[in-house]
């Protein structure tokens, strides 16, 4: 058994920036990296709008670069996967996949949420060569060119919208004969020349070469097939935040997010924190869980000194 004063649970840029935070405060934290270390940011090519990267930066670079300025600090990374908690009293208890059992003092939780995808095979071998989850992250490589977003939701709208100020062409596939996202960004998506919304439709594959994406195959309702020539394919069917391990004691929202006290990383319980998307159905940026995460570390060792 461990006994530490913090532990963070996740990898990505909210978990690193509180384990920054946590180190120079002398919290000695410990950091649980999970199942994809790095988080969604390992699953991009190149990052352009985090600040203080003017040529931008790999995605996996930039999170090792957080990951090395976490460890120079103090912060103990461990490799391994949550399987369990008890938050019911302070300490907290922790339990990992190969059985290691740590007991904190407060908790940040930074698991994020993980974006959805169809499924297909083809759409995980084109991952990071023209298939994307993310418009605010990609888009800028597909300027003038071809690309496709999937979904009907408020995201999916705004991520046509965000990318048909960049690209030539963008498609939107819905699988369903309407739009499920807000009237506001229905209208707007119907209002921008170059989005053309294809109802009714499903995709069944990814086409591309070794250079990448080529096009997608795709089935109408009807039955017909078709081929369709794209640059760039994009997911937009919902995040899924990763908060089933901590359900039994923390409040979560209809789609999982965890509750935090509004403007702060307090969860329901006083001394386990929230930070980064597993909290944000909104912005799912990087420099906002990174704030995030700081805010959380400043709240952890509020708490810890208010004991
Ligand atoms: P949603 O769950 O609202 O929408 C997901 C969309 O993806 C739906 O159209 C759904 O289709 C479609 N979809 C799901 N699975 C598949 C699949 N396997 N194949 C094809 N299509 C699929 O997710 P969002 O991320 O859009 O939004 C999440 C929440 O965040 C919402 O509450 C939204 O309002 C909010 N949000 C708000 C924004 C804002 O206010 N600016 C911006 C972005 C999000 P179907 O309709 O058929 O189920």
């Amino acid at each position: 058994m461990d006994t530490v004063k913090c532990l963070i649970i996740g990898s990505g840029p909210a978990g690193y920036t509180a384990a920054i935070y946590a180190s120079r405060a002398a919290m000695n934290p410990v950091l649980i990296e999970g199942l994809q270390p790095g988080g969604q940011l390992t699953t991009t090519t190149e990052i352009e709008n985090f600040p203080g990267y003017p040529n931008g930066i790999a995605g996996t670079d930039m999170m090792g670069e957080f990951r090395q300025q976490a460890i120079r600090l103090g912060t103990t990374c461990i490799s391994g996967i949550v399987t369990k908690v008890d938050f019911s009293e302070s300490p907290f208890k922790v339990t990992l996949d190969d059985g290691t059992l740590y007991v904190a003092d407060t908790v940040i939780i930074s698991t994020g949420a993980s974006a959805k995808y169809l499924g297909l095979e083809s759409e995980d071998k084109f991952k990071g060569m023209g298939v994307s989850a993310c418009a605010t992250c990609d888009g800028f490589f597909y300027r003038k060119k071809v690309v496709a977003v999937v979904g009907g939701g408020d995201t999916a709208c705004e991520e046509a919208t965000y990318l048909a100020s960049l690209c030539r062409k963008v498609y939107l596939i819905v699988r369903k004969n309407f739009l499920r996202a807000s009237q506001a960004m229905q209208d707007r998506v119907m209002s921008t020349d170059n989005i053309e919304v294809l109802f009714e439709h499903n995709t069944v594959e990814i086409l591309g070469d070794g250079e990448g994406v080529t096009g997608v195959r795709l089935k109408k309702n009807d039955g017909e097939i078709y081929d369709l020539p794209l640059d760039g394919f994009f997911l937009a069917i919902g995040h899924h935040p990763n908060t089933e391990v901590f359900r039994e004691y923390i409040e979560v929202d209809a789609e999982g997010y965890i509750k935090t006290i509004p403007g702060s990383p307090k969860t329901n319980v006083p001394g386990v924190f929230a930070a980064g998307d597993v909290q944000d159905p909104h912005y799912r940026q990087a420099i906002v869980a990174a704030g995030s995460g700081c805010m959380a570390a400043l709240e952890a060792d509020r708490f810890l000194k208010s004991k």
